[in-house]
């Protein structure tokens, strides 16, 4: 038996055989070849793009009919450039010219056109580079394997198996959920990586920063899974298993303990209506939101519907989709999140690869600004916001506002776009209620100067404990430092929270840190008024909130803000938590 240790980032247990994926990009052998084999090695070359086809058409035709239509066009983009001359035909004029094997010559390609694609000025197409680089991976694979070796997919069905994996981009976790896995687990990855978020919010148990996972697991082990505490249980002894048996059939009580208060009024004990609402990824989840009987969508990031996908969506298929998600929650508010698209979410869900480059994206052309710097991404987006808002109670929320200038310049381009659809006599809310991310220090220190121009703020907590604390969200090295109650970010909150007040506009908090059991009493007295997060964890936070006592958690909340020492301030959140 093997115990292994990371971070749990998705709660929850699952027992299971492992399923490990190994995507690391394959060793490239070079060797030159005497002439008279270089005709074999071309057909060698041609065998493993044909047993590509192969494999990638299984892999279509195992996808689930429930699965929506951007999982089929990922395979199909892979198949696309798998057939183009540039793959299947250039290699072949090389290892003919340069007498060298297939895999060198493939890979010589494949160079060549990575830096093709580097230098392409459209983002959107920049990124297509992961695609060619995830085909030209696949049929080196081929090349290298011996065929008994059928390399994973993870587009297969994985009924209950744990996927153990070097690394996951939130794409792949997309992937994921209509594979009915059990659980994963991956060597890389921090607690509020997008690929964490959606961990939780599709209820996949989920450890992340298990270093070596993929060099000690083998296929076929039995693995059990504790998503909580992050631990990871290999070839377990059979008491064990049944005592994590024990501890499964726990959870589903609570569970079911928790439904019962489903119905209830969300408010304190003291009688404060608090509002709690769902964060959502896909319009589907808007059923999980309303098994919950969240009051409203506080968070619907956009970008996913982006994501796995040869193309980009249109104003058409955007407007039907949040249009969906307005009526399906019949007069409940939904905030639609305008792209957040950079950083760890790509357009075509390609992983952080050892050659990407080294700079970091989530200081980049990220969200409001990638949207800025490409308005023929954002107006249709924009349209299909306002079209969907004739629909039921819609709201705009604009991320990673930073600079006032840009806050300034989306609301006109607003105003544009209701022009455009009054013209076109298109029907629109013209009250649409427009509201600001605080996600970024420089915008939490200035919210004063955003809230009197926005409908409400909702504060990030992921993205605003990454750069105040300066830690990538998603390097697992820098995990150890992420921290909700650094005195810095409690500061940045209560500011934000004091300048909604102030200027008479509601501030949500729509981070992780919102459905975070953890926090929610010190939030409570810090005066937040409105939570969303992902629906699994709704239930839970609405039993603390009717439990809890408004007037005596303000004066522990003061007390908080006031503590310098950093012990002395978890002692005294702990004690919130008992009160
Ligand atoms: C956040 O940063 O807290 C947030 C809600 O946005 P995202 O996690 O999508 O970056
Ligand atoms: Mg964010």
């Amino acid at each position: 038996m093997l115990v292994l240790h990371g971070t749990g980032v998705s709660s929850g247990i699952a027992i299971g055989k492992a399923y490990v994926l190994h995507r690391e990009r394959p060793e490239v052998p070079e060797y030159a070849l005497p002439e008279h084999l270089i005709e074999d090695e071309v057909r060698r070359f041609n065998s493993a793009i044909a047993t590509a086809r192969t494999q990638l058409e299984r892999i279509r035709n195992h996808i689930p009919k429930s699965a929506p239509p951007e999982i089929s066009s990922i395979i199909d983009t892979h198949l696309l450039i798998l057939h183009d001359k540039m793959i299947s035909e250039a290699p072949v004029v090389t290892m003919r010219q340069k007498q060298c094997n297939a895999e060198w010559a493939l890979k010589t390609q494949s160079d060549l056109l990575a830096a093709v694609f580097e230098q392409m000025d459209d983002p959107y197409l920049r990124s297509k580079k992961t695609d060619v680089s995830q085909v030209v991976d696949r049929i080196l694979r081929n090349l290298l394997m011996s065929t008994d070796e059928e390399h994973e997919q993870i587009t297969d069905a994985l009924d209950g198996q744990i996927v153990v994996a070097n690394d996951l981009t939130p794409a792949d976790t997309v992937l994921l959920k209509h594979t009915r896995i059990g659980a994963f687990v991956t060597n890389l990855g921090g607690p509020i990586s997008h690929t964490a978020i959606l961990a939780r919010s599709l209820e996949i148990p989920a450890i992340v920063a298990v270093h070596n996972a993929t060099r000690y697991i083998r296929n076929g082990e039995d693995l059990i899974v504790d998503g909580k505490l992050g631990v990871l249980v290999v070839a377990a002894e059979r008491s064990i298993v049944a005592e994590y048996q024990r501890r499964q059939k726990d959870i589903v009580h609570l569970k079911r303990e928790l439904e019962t208060i489903k119905a209830s009024r969300s408010e304190t004990r003291d009688g404060c209506a608090i509002i709690l609402n769902a964060n959502i990824e896909l319009p589907d989840d808007i059923k999980a939101a309303t098994k919950v009987a969240a009051q409203g969508i506080g968070l619907y990031r956009t970008e996913f519907l982006y994501m796995n996908r040869p193309d980009l969506p249109g104003e058409e298929e955007q407007y039907k989709a949040y249009a969906k998600v307005a009526k399906a929650v019949a007069g409940k508010p939904v905030t639609i999140r305008t792209l957040d698209l950079g950083a760890d979410k790509r357009v075509d869900g390609g992983s952080r690869g050892s050659d990407t480059v080294t700079i970091n994206p989530a200081l980049g052309l990220r969200a409001v600004r990638l949207c800025l710097h490409d308005t023929s991404l954002f107006r249709p987006q924009l349209r299909a916001i306002l079209r969907a808002s004739a629909h039921g109670q819609v709201r705009l929320m604009i991320p990673m506002l930073s600079s006032l200038g840009e806050m300034f310049r989306v609301l006109d381009l607003i105003e544009e776009t209701k022009a455009e659809l009054k013209h076109k006599n298109e029907p629109f809310d013209s009250e649409l209620q427009v509201g600001g991310m605080i996600e970024v220090p420089a915008a939490a220190v200035s919210a004063d100067l955003f809230a009197p121009h926005l409908d409400f703020l909702s504060i990030g907590t992921n993205d605003l404990i990454q750069y105040t604390l300066a830690i990538d969200r998603v390097d697992e090295a820098v995990n150890y430092l992420y921290d909700p109650l650094h005195p810095s970010v409690l500061r940045l909150i209560a500011m934000t929270i004091r300048a909604g007040k102030s200027a008479g506009i509601p501030v949500a908090m729509c981070g992780e840190m919102a459905g975070d059991a953890r926090y929610t009493r010190l939030l409570l007295g810090l005066g937040l008024s409105e939570f969303s997060m992902h629906p699994s964890a709704l239930l839970e936070i609405k039993k603390i909130v009717r439990e809890s006592d408004l007037a005596e958690l303000r004066r522990f909340a003061d007390k908080v803000l006031d503590t310098r020492d950093t012990s002395e301030l978890h002692a005294l959140v702990d004690k919130m938590n008992e009160s």
